[in-house]
């Protein structure tokens, strides 16, 4: 084997191309990449997601070759006979004889934990660098977060907005206003459907990677494709971003929020589809910012400040502050379970069989694509398990593994957090709980459903209704004092107590019977 000064790890999340790494080619230095059942293994993933993966990091291993550099690509035959990330770091470094040993800073807790113990013989140096992704530096996030304080999204946006001079004018947020939310958040009308852009879809070939997958038993969930439609390279990414721009955007805010089962591009709508190539890393934050700031610049009349607005809010706001959440609370984010809710998650949410049209929809869709958007996954499924008292352990362990996005770093504090209330209130003000009433309101999901939305008890009511009340009146002890609640606290007072009764008991009904819904 070839000697080489440096190793130079890079995980799979790792594929930026910018990074300072890659400004020099040297003779001295070799990458390396590798298919790993330790990373195929530690979350049950949708086999869209594991070949977006694999064909990502082989583009990426493939682009460092033709610009010069060493690059050692290794699949799952290769790296068969190691047992973990570290074994096969401690073989590599043995093979090329290397001196110093490099990796990038991880963005998940586990990763982070592994690499920081890892132990070398021979005195080989070991050095961790920074991703150079993210807009807030790691060494900034004890600054904004800290373990156990809710801090809020807003706030801190608001920060970050003046702190890199995004959407200010003399100082004030341009257009006047911090947030746009009221504009935007329309449900879909039967006239807007006709409207809804195509999504640009990839075309990747992943049936070696298919192969790989069944030659090693790599268990998955999700539909299996021969052709991936997600971005995997640089120039992909940008395509869609700038797809985006120019057919998404304009509409982004407006309906960020509505879901709708009549169009053939229900699934994806206004939405980028870009957090699997931001979360990869193949394009950044500030980039994708810039572009949508110069894409308002060059069209002011038709692209409103509250569709802008409202898309940096995510990627500005949402995202850093996921991350932020996450590193101030990390390890014991992982175990917050606030409602000490234990119920099993349903079979149904593996095949989509329930009569609960929108529950199927989102998982459908989730199966289909290893992707759903933001409300659906809030509203809808996160919605249904906060409702109806599943173990948080075991709803992370369904997000973690079905969207091709699912890096724990952004899954777990959206999950447990923001859609579980498991945290007790460190993102959400309240639980992000709602009856079908929501989702009436910004679906047409309720039109062809075999429950009937405006029902509480009955044979034919809409589960979410007795669960949402249920959930309110179970957990009144820790969150009627919550003055974000006190209206809804109010209403459910009101009810006279035979009708509580009732819908406890449909309740009690429907929790014990979750399987058949
Ligand atoms: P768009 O709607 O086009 O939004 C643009 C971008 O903003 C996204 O690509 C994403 O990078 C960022 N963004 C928006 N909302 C959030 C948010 N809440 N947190 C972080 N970034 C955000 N996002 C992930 O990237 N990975 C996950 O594993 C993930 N799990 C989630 C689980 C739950 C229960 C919930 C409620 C949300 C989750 N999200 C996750 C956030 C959000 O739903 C996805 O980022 C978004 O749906 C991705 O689709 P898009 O790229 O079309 O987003
Ligand atoms: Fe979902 Fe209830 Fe509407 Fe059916 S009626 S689609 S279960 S909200």
């Amino acid at each position: 084997m070839r000697k080489f000064h440096t190793l130079r790890l890079l995980l799979g999340d790792q594929l930026d191309i910018q990074h300072q790494w890659f400004k020099q080619t040297s003779d001295d230095v070799c990458y390396v990449l590798a298919q790993l059942r330790q990373e195929t293994d530690y979350a049950l993933h949708h086999i869209q997601k594991v070949c977006a993966f694999f064909s990502a990091m082989e583009q990426f291993a493939g682009q460092l070759q033709n610009k010069g550099h060493h690059v050692r690509y290794l699949t799952l035959n290769d790296t068969n006979a190691d047992a973990s990330l570290d074994a096969l770091i401690i073989r590599l470094c043995r093979e090329h004889q290397v001196k110093r040993f490099e990796y990038q800073q991880p963005d998940e807790y586990r990763l982070h934990k592994q690499l920081q113990a890892l132990e070398l013989q021979g005195h080989i140096e070991i050095n961790c660098v920074d991703t150079q992704h993210f807009l807030l530096p790691m060494p900034e996030i004890p600054q904004h977060f800290a373990a156990g304080k809710s801090v809020r999204m807003e706030h801190f946006y608001r920060k970050m907005r003046k702190r890199f001079d995004i959407l200010m004018e003399d100082g004030k947020p341009v257009g006047g206003k911090w947030n746009y939310d009221q504009q935007n958040r329309q449900r879909l009308k039967q006239k807007d459907l006709d409207a809804i852009p195509a999504p640009l879809e990839f075309s990747h070939d992943v049936s070696s990677i298919l192969q790989l997958l069944h030659d090693h038993e790599v268990n998955t969930i999700g539909q299996s494709t021969d052709s991936i439609n997600l971005p995997v390279t640089r120039a992909e990414a940008i395509e869609l971003l700038s797809y985006f721009c120019a057919h998404c955007l304009e509409h982004f805010g407006t309906f960020q929020d509505a879901m709708t089962a009549n169009s053939p591009y229900h699934w994806s709508l206004y939405h980028s589809r870009l957090s699997f190539a931001l979360n990869i890393k193949l394009i950044s934050p500030a980039e994708t910012i810039d572009t949508v700031l110069k894409y308002y610049a060059a069209g002011q009349s038709t692209i409103g400040i509250a569709q802008v607005e409202g898309f940096i809010r995510q990627i500005l706001g949402w995202r850093e502050y996921m991350r932020g959440v996450y590193w101030a609370n990390m390890p014991d984010y992982q175990s917050f379970n606030h409602f000490e809710a234990n119920h099993e998650l349903p079979g149904f949410f593996w095949d989509a069989h329930t009569r609960m049209n929108c529950m199927h929809h989102a998982i459908a869709q989730s199966l289909d694509y290893a992707y759903a958007h933001h409300i659906q996954r809030l509203m809808i499924t996160g919605n249904f398990c906060l409702l109806a008292g599943i173990s948080p352990d075991q709803v992370d362990h369904w997000y973690l593994g079905i969207y091709a996005d699912a890096i724990e770093w952004v899954q777990l504090p959206n999950t447990r957090g923001m859609s579980q209330y498991a945290d007790g209130g460190i993102i959400a003000s309240k639980p992000y709980a709602s009856s079908g009433n929501y989702i009436n309101k910004m679906s047409d999901y309720c039109n062809d459903c075999h429950y009937r939305v405006r029902e509480k008890v009955g044979d034919s009511a809409c589960p979410f209704n007795a669960l949402y009340w249920n959930f309110i009146h179970q957990h009144s002890e820790l969150l009627k004092n919550n003055q974000r609640m006190s209206m809804i606290y109010r209403s459910w007072e009101k009810m006279n107590s035979e009708d509580r009764e009732q819908i406890i008991n449909k309740a009690q009904q429907l929790i014990e019977d979750l399987e058949n819904l």
